[in-house]
């Protein structure tokens, strides 16, 4: 089999967020990139919540932005609310199809080559199979979600995933800037429930959750007399991969398991790691240096929060619904919402998290958690 004469600097496999940042990234520098996307639509089919943080617009610019968001209602099994937030814009809805096309013109236009409803389906060293043909590239970048064929390719064994189910439904917010968040053993075991407005009448409603994610939503959307208009799921890495590269290949965002645990959020970690992978790719493309490289930038980036986030995520996994109740009732006073309301990033949980042990050091209780038994 010939995989022709051609060999391109950088093929990139999967044309999401991440895989079309990093794509954008290196045209811009100068490298002949193709990218290849399964699909037949960028953007399409969408799994994602569409919350996101400030700092992922640092990163590429105003895109796809429906509103902001600013608080946010947390709310026990009890049916205690926790309401935190003020005036300070803390992230953003976005339209997630239309983020994503975003960032495909934008890659684009930088000089990148996509093949759109191309779907790889096998990867040996630098030479890739697809539905249409085949190709040779000097670095492979894997940006192909959480079944990443690459990392498959490159012997690495997956992340621990969570499975997650969302619907549209329709739902006249009193406040189109606040979320609603329930957290609870009972409502969405292992994770968490959430509503975000996408318009005045419309709402994006799902959870993520151990086992029967859609039994649960189910509850939910009876609680709330919810009917869904569309049903999407997905899977969220609550883990990362063990190695991210070798000699002519790396993986990034959910392939390599870039992703809070905490929270579900992959976008803002996955654009920081990918711009490891662009720098690392430079380098390794004009100087021969390592693709290690990439991984120690990582891990050093977004690998501790990433950490921290898994070992969050373990504790809630073992918490009961008398747990939630009562961390929520400790948490719903004025000083601790004030310190979550100054220090609190959707991006950086643990930030805020230090200060409220420090100043509440008797919610240090709630860490003997880590000693039970986990529940899966
Ligand atoms: C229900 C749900 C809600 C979420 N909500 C949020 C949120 O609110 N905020 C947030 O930050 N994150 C959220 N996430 C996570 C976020 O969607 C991901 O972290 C993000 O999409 C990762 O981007 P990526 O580019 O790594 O992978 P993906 O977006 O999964 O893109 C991978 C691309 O690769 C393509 N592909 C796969 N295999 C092949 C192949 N063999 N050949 C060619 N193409 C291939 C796929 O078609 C896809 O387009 C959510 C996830 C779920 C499941």
């Amino acid at each position: 089999m010939s995989h022709g004469d051609t060999v391109h600097d950088i093929a990139v496999i999967g044309a999401g967020p991440i895989g079309l940042f990093a794509a954008g990234e290196l045209a811009k520098r100068g490298y002949d990139v193709i990218v290849f996307e399964e699909h037949p639509d960028i953007g399409n089919p969408s799994h994602c919540s569409g919350l996101f943080s400030t700092h992922i617009f640092e990163i590429v610019g105003n895109k796809g932005i429906a509103h902001p968001v600013k608080r946010a209602d947390i709310i026990a099994p009890s049916g205690e609310k926790l309401s935190i937030g003020d005036s300070t814009v803390r992230g953003y809805v976005v339209d997630r199809v239309e983020f994503d096309r975003a960032m495909a013109r934008t890659a684009v236009r930088e000089g990148a080559e996509i093949h759109v409803k191309e779907r790889t389906r096998k990867i040996h060293k630098n030479e890739i199979t697809t539905t249409l043909g085949e190709y040779r590239a000097r670095v492979i970048i894997g940006a192909d979600g959480v079944n990443s064929l690459v990392r498959k390719s490159m012997g690495i064994p997956g992340p621990k995933l969570m499975g997650a189910v969302q619907v549209i439904a329709e739902y006249e917010s009193e406040e189109i800037e606040r979320v609603k968040i329930w957290v609870g053993d009972s409502i969405a075991p292992g994770f968490f429930a959430w509503l975000i407005p996408i318009s005045d009448t419309l709402v994006k409603v799902g959870l993520g959750a151990r086992t029967r994610a859609w039994e649960h939503l189910t509850n939910l959307l009876k609680r709330l007399n919810l009917q869904p208009l569309s049903i999407h799921g997905g899977a969220i890495p609550i883990t990362q991969v063990e190695r991210t590269w070798d000699s002519s290949r790396i993986i990034v965002g959910d392939a390599a398991g870039q992703v809070k645990a905490t929270s579900g959020g992959g976008v803002y970690p996955g654009l920081r790691s990918a711009e490891c992978a662009v720098q690392s790719v430079h380098r390794f493309l004009s100087e021969g240096a390592s693709l290690r490289a990439y991984e120690q930038c990582w891990r050093k980036s977004v690998g501790k929060e990433l950490k921290i986030a898994t070992y969050l995520h373990g504790l809630y996994t073992r918490m009961t619904d008398a747990d939630f109740n009562a961390l929520i009732h400790d948490l719903n006073n004025d000083d601790v919402i004030r310190i979550i309301n100054k220090f609190g990033d959707i991006d950086y949980p643990s930030r805020v998290a230090w200060r409220i042990f420090r100043r509440k050091p008797g919610l240090l209780k709630y860490t003997h958690i880590a000693a039970r038994q986990k529940k899966f």
